[in-house]
């Protein structure tokens, strides 16, 4: 390399395109966390390609540090994650009723039927399917309104004593559950105590009964059941944010152009920026296509030789700018747009803050073009100090 870069290692690396790094000892240890935080087993939930961490490394990963099934919306995601060898549980929840039903019982998917028209269209369609059945608890969105609920379950006990379908579990889902004292966490944890005690008097016997995601596994034991449903703790997101879970995705681009300018000089889509004085800007080949939100153009910061560099102009489609100022960094040098923050670059939620949005909608939104790469979970600690 001709110039010293004094970036962490894990970002100096040589590289002449963008590239997603996706750290699966990340992964692995919020993993442990959260299913020593659980009371009953833990569910790995990948849908969204895992957060848009890749759905079958996320799974893999979820499994061998704790949990013990897996939770997707398709069913589609479902049979992605069997056609690359997975044999764990799996659930999907969200289906329209014309769904392949058969694709699910085909490939042993669970599936949760949320009404009725669900249930009617699953047992016309196939046998043999394990059902869980899905009731609101207080999101207003889906799952079975109270109102239904009994009638649910009356038919879905009728269809199990037909031998059509086993309804082996039970599903809720909490609307505030990061807000501790929101008095909707109890309504919907009576609720969902409620619609349990209502399965069982049509003789159902829900045996895996889950109602809480990351923030109510983290804030709420009462909300754990048997089995809780965590999908974004997993890749180091924390809703709740009461607990130190670890990111898992560095983003680096190299820069691509390097330029002197005059002060006055205005740059990008609608001259948002203009060079106070005299500077020099990096090229970054990262945009809104990329994943990058428009929204956090003039506000966001990379980091590149150690320091932080802000984003002027606009974001574009394909590209940024940072102003490099004193840096002396030049071209073909790796910027980090984001990391764990370790080495003091900037993070995910600090993107998702300058942006104002969800981490969620960053991590899910990076774009195709953005070459992927894992770094492998190693053995937890106490494993390796007792090989030592
Ligand atoms: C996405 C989702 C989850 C996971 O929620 P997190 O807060 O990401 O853990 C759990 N259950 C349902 C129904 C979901 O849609």
């Amino acid at each position: 390399m001709s110039h010293p870069v004094r970036t962490s290692p894990r970002t100096a690396v040589a590289g002449s395109a963008p590239r997603l790094e996706i750290d699966l000892s990340a992964i692995a240890a919020n993993t442990r966390l959260l299913a020593r935080r659980s009371t009953g087993d833990l569910m790995a939930v990948v849908k969204a390609d895992g957060f848009g961490h890749g759905a079958v490394a996320v799974a893999r990963t979820a499994l061998a540090a704790g949990a013990s099934s897996l939770g997707v919306t398709s069913i589609a995601e479902a049979q992605a994650l069997r056609a690359a060898g997975l044999h764990a549980p799996v659930l999907s929840w969200l289906n329209a009723v014309d769904a392949d039903w058969a694709g699910a019982v085909g490939q042993d998917v669970d599936v949760a039927i949320p009404s009725r028209d669900h249930l009617d269209a699953l047992t016309r369609a196939t046998i043999g399917a394990r059902v869980h059945l899905s009731l609101d608890t207080g999101m207003g969105r889906d799952g079975c309104s109270p109102v239904e609920w009994a009638d649910l379950c009356r038919a879905a006990r009728m269809a199990e004593r037909q031998g059509r379908l086993t309804v082996v579990g039970m599903m809720g889902h909490l609307p505030c559950a990061d807000v501790p004292e929101d008095p909707s966490n109890s309504r919907g944890r009576n609720r969902f105590s409620w619609g349990l005690m209502t399965a069982r008097a049509a003789g159902l016997r829900p045996t895996v009964r889950h109602l809480a995601a990351t923030s109510a596994t983290l804030l709420d034991p009462l909300a754990h059941h048997t089995t809780t449903r965590v999908g974004a703790g997993l890749v180091g997101i924390d809703p709740s944010r009461t607990t130190a879970l670890r990111p898992a995705l560095t983003l680096t681009a190299p820069l691509v152009e390097v330029r002197s300018i005059h002060g006055g000089t205005s740059i990008g889509y609608g001259h948002t920026w203009t060079a106070p004085g005299p500077t020099r800007l990096g090229l970054v080949p990262l945009g809104y296509a990329d994943g990058l939100p428009r929204s956090a153009s003039g506000r966001a910061e990379m980091q590149v030789r150690g320091e932080r560099v802000p984003v002027v102009g606009r974001i574009s489609m394909d590209m940024a700018v940072v102003d490099l100022g004193a840096s002396g960094a030049e071209v073909g040098e790796i910027v980090t747009v984001f990391g764990p923050g370790d080495a003091g670059e900037p993070t995910v939620r600090e993107w998702a803050d300058a942006a104002d949005v969800l981490e969620h909608e960053i991590v899910t939104g990076l774009g195709a073009r953005v070459a992927r790469g894992f770094r492998p979970a190693r053995p937890p600690a106490a494993a390796l100090r007792s090989v030592r």
